[in-house]
């Protein structure tokens, strides 16, 4: 690839940056030894694990002893569902997340579903919050957990977790949050949040792919979902991901001693496009709460548009976008978050996210409006529902 290419896809996942990249390589080459090994090389390996773990607790204000080391987010977010609804299913088989939720949290409760447990989803208002009011009425004497997300990776809104988390706690409810797209972009201080799990993915943070965690909080219950060897305090088995975990705590220091810097830099890009998208283009919206939402996530639909064709006019640009629209790439369906918000599938088929991340420039985003400018009035210009509207419109 010599050609430009404008990277605006970071809730997707991110690039490792060399800084963390220059702390994982001696545990690739140098230090290889098996955690589990009691010779030195082995303990070196075992050493850099707790070290990473001090650090990410640290961040993040848990005890070292609440972060268990995963192979990824869904990883996390599978072991805190599956594993609070076994540990508890004698208290009860009801359970309650939003309609929302990542793929990796919804299947997880469809799982649960056809294993016998109830599940209740609950509905967001059109920017995509959820009203802790709707999760008070939901708890029920035998729910005993509520799962909902940090950070809304389509649309980036932000929930009220601490409100939400606390309402579950009053009622004797076990707490999980999907924090993957959170973690590393805003700050987080478990104790204040005072839930009782909470999902992190490294490659989100400029971290590397295939390595997650998952806190918990000290004392609760939980099954595990993997069996085999003693790694993880018995809980998570399978030789530990080394240079994974080294580079995760990196990315993590990264991040969060430049949090500030870097919330002003996303948001400063977001506002840009949205306030010149807004300006150039007509018949656009902003999905999402303008407000509580990640510093770095724009999500937009554009009326009379194919978001598929969007994404690839963009892409012979250069510029890495992803599609609002299709739960998952390759699928015609609408997204799931945009039809709770109560999107039409036609609008919603228009959407375009983008997600900033610490190396775009504002020049990036004018070249970006630029291009979205010329292609969206191409594309209108060969849609036949475009030249109605237009038309009746007295236009
Ligand atoms: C990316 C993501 C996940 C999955 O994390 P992986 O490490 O890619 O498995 C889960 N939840 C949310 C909100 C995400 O954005």
């Amino acid at each position: 690839m010599n050609k430009k290419i404008i990277y605006v896809d970071h809730a997707a996942t991110t690039y490792v940056k060399p800084e963390v990249f220059d702390e994982m390589r001696p545990y690739f080459t140098e230090y290889y030894g098996n955690p589990s090994s009691i010779y030195s090389l082995g303990r070196e390996s075992k050493k850099a694990i707790e070290k990473a773990r001090a650090q990410i607790a640290f961040y993040l204000g848990a005890h070292s002893t609440e972060i268990y080391f995963t192979g990824s987010g869904t990883e996390a977010d599978n072991w805190a569902i599956k594993g609070a609804a076994y540990a508890n299913r004698k208290k009860g088989k009801h359970l309650i997340t939003t309609v929302i939720e990542h793929h990796a949290v919804l299947e997880a409760f469809e799982f649960l579903r056809k294993e016998g447990f109830e599940v209740t989803y609950l509905p967001v208002d059109e920017n995509g919050i959820v009203d802790p009011n709707e999760l008070a009425k939901a708890i029920r004497p035998d729910t005993t957990l509520v799962s909902i997300m940090y950070a809304n990776n389509e649309i980036g809104t932000v929930q009220p977790i601490k409100e939400l988390a606390a309402i579950a706690k009053e009622k004797g409810v076990l707490f999980h949050t999907d924090a993957v797209q959170a973690v590393g972009n805003i700050d987080i201080n478990v104790k204040d949040l005072d839930v009782d799990f909470l999902s992190m993915s490294a490659h989100k943070f400029y971290g590397p792919k295939g390595v997650g965690a998952l806190y918990i909080k000290k004392g609760t219950r939980v099954d595990s979902i993997l069996h085999g060897g003693a790694q993880e305090k018995n809980r998570r088995p399978g030789t530990e991901n080394v240079p994974g975990i080294v580079g995760m705590a990196a990315a993590i220091k990264l991040a969060y001693d430049n949090i500030e810097q870097n919330i002003k830099h996303l948001q400063n890009l977001s506002d840009r496009l949205i306030d010149k998208v807004m300006d150039k283009i007509p018949y656009v919206r902003l999905n999402g709460d303008r407000e509580q939402r990640l510093p770095g996530n724009v999500n937009l639909s554009f009326e009379f548009i194919e978001g598929e064709s969007l994404l690839l006019m963009l892409d012979m640009k250069g510029v890495q976008a992803s599609s609002g629209s299709a739960c998952t790439s390759g699928s015609l369906d609408p997204s799931h978050v945009l039809l709770a918000i109560g999107l039409s599938h036609e609008i919603a088929h228009g959407s375009l996210r983008i997600s900033f991340g610490t190396e775009n420039t504002e020049e990036d985003v004018d070249y970006i409006v630029d291009n979205l400018e010329e292609i969206v009035s191409k594309l209108r210009a060969m849609s036949p529902l475009y030249e109605d509207y237009v038309r009746k419109d007295g236009k």
